[in-house]
């Protein structure tokens, strides 16, 4: 009972810690009428009890990154009527409560987590947006609970009923959804990887030799990553038996080097957007279908019905989510009534498997991470004496040096001070690796940037 079920490197959590904890928050919470809160996602056991809190008030969470500049946090917390942030770090919100501060109340102790079946809200995770501020998607219970009772079928997870678990993603990331809501709902460990330690990799192979994870959930970037040192491999994690990857294109060669390093291993590689709750298709990767690009999923087994219509991948069913504010975007209703969304995504399927060909728009992924080229353009353009902007991203995406953007100014800014202006407005991940004036950007016909991707 008391073994640590949760573990990151701001400290560990047991089973009943976490209870108490969790509960504390959800009368804090039900007692003061929230619905909707936004919990600051650093990797502090108090973040992890804070989600489960809300859960079990019912709250809708907002995971808000605390890396986010501080104008792109403002927009994403105004949508909360309560901020739940760990002590330090950030400090000055208006309406922002301090974690520690709830878990010290005498406040009534018993509750249990909902069933995931409602259409009542779970979270709004906000990605990048093409008009220059983050989109936010609403994800309920019913969505959340599709997901889980899909992966939980997966049958390297359902054979192996992994008891720890090993989480990259941030919070404030739809991949993090699969590790939050296993780990949360079936009591396995989790184990947490803080952003700080991808560039420590003393500290990092320490935490991940600590997880004992037999579930690692990854994206492809961090794997290769993690394979760039020799150590990553079946001695660091001898109880290691399946790898789930999301959110990008998973490299043959990857998986080539994994089974290598870790024999036995078997790797799942998922598809999905966050519009429909972390993944909806997923593909076990054997070391026979390493000599092409590797399917996304198994159409015999997917979270709901996944079609490809006139070349783009179709999504309908209980995992289809929404947009926050009014937005529609590629949401409809299909003519029986079932919500659907046109994920932009270019597939095919061969063979009963699904294959991810691209995007049909300019969205990309750089080091996981979800990025609207546009979304860089027009913060560029809130930025004085810009007068212009093109975002191009060479190859596929892939690193942040594939991003590049080319403005024209007034003369009255450098792109030294472009660089500093941007970096106040969007994530790190969005800066682009290079930035350079131009005194005119070439324009088409009808007067629309050309960017050359
Ligand atoms: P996100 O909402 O951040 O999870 O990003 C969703 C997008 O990531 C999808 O629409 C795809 O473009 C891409 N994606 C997700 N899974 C995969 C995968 N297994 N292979 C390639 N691209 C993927």
């Amino acid at each position: 009972m008391n073994e640590i079920i949760y573990l990151s490197g701001a400290g560990t959590l047991t089973q009943p810690q976490l209870e108490l904890y969790s509960c504390r928050i959800a009368a804090y919470l039900s007692a003061r009428g929230v619905r909707i809160a936004a919990v600051i996602t650093g990797r502090s056991p108090l973040v992890y009890a804070a989600i489960r809190g809300c859960i079990i008030a019912g709250v809708c969470y907002i995971p808000a990154d605390e890396a986010l500049p501080e104008q792109r946090r403002r927009m994403i917390l105004a949508e909360a009527e309560l901020v739940l942030y760990d002590g330090g770090g950030l400090s000055g919100e208006t309406g922002a409560v301090d974690l520690r501060e709830i878990v010290n109340q005498d406040l009534p102790e018993q509750a249990e987590l909902p069933p995931l079946c409602s259409a009542r809200p779970a979270y709004r995770i906000y990605t990048s947006g093409t008009t220059g501020a983050p989109k936010g998607i609403e994800v309920s219970l019913g969505n959340v609970g599709s997901f889980l009772r899909w992966f939980m079928t997966i049958p390297a997870i359902a054979e192996i009923r992994p008891r720890s678990v090993l989480n990259q993603a941030m919070f404030s990331f739809d991949l993090s959804v699969a590790d939050l809501y296993y780990s949360l709902f079936t009591g396995a460990r989790l184990t947490v990887i803080e952003r700080g330690l991808w560039q420590d990799f003393g500290g990092l192979f320490r935490r991940i030799r600590d997880s004992r994870a037999e579930l690692a959930v990854f994206t492809p970037a961090f794997a290769e990553l993690c394979l760039c040192d020799a150590s990553f491999s079946r001695e660091l994690l001898p109880e290691l038996r399946v790898i789930f990857f999301c959110g990008e294109v998973l490299k043959p060669e990857v998986a080539v080097k994994l089974f290598r390093r870790f024999p036995g291993l078997r790797i799942i590689n998922a598809y999905g957007p966050t519009e429909c709750c972390c993944a909806v298709t997923a593909a076990e990767i054997t070391p026979d279908m390493t000599d092409r690009a590797l399917p996304v999923g198994e159409m015999s087994h997917t979270a709901g019905e996944v079609r490809v219509e006139n070349g783009e991948i179709v999504i309908y069913g209980e995992s289809v989510a929404g947009y926050t504010g009014g937005l529609t975007g590629g949401f409809s209703a299909a003519t029986d009534g079932r919500r659907c969304f046109h994920t932009g995504d270019s597939g095919c399927i061969e063979n009963g498997m699904l294959y991810f060909n691209g995007r049909l728009d300019r969205q990309v992924k750089i080091m996981g991470y979800r990025i609207e080229p546009e979304d860089i353009e027009n913060n560029l353009l809130k930025i004085p004496g810009v007068l212009q902007a093109a975002v191009r991203v060479s190859g596929r995406g892939g690193s942040r040096s594939a991003l590049s953007a080319e403005v024209r100014t007034d003369g009255s800014v450098t792109t030294e001070e472009i660089r500093r202006r941007l970096s106040e407005l969007v994530p790190q991940y969005m800066l682009p690796g290079r930035i350079t004036t131009s005194e005119a950007l070439p324009v088409s016909a009808n007067g629309k940037l050309k960017r050359g991707n």
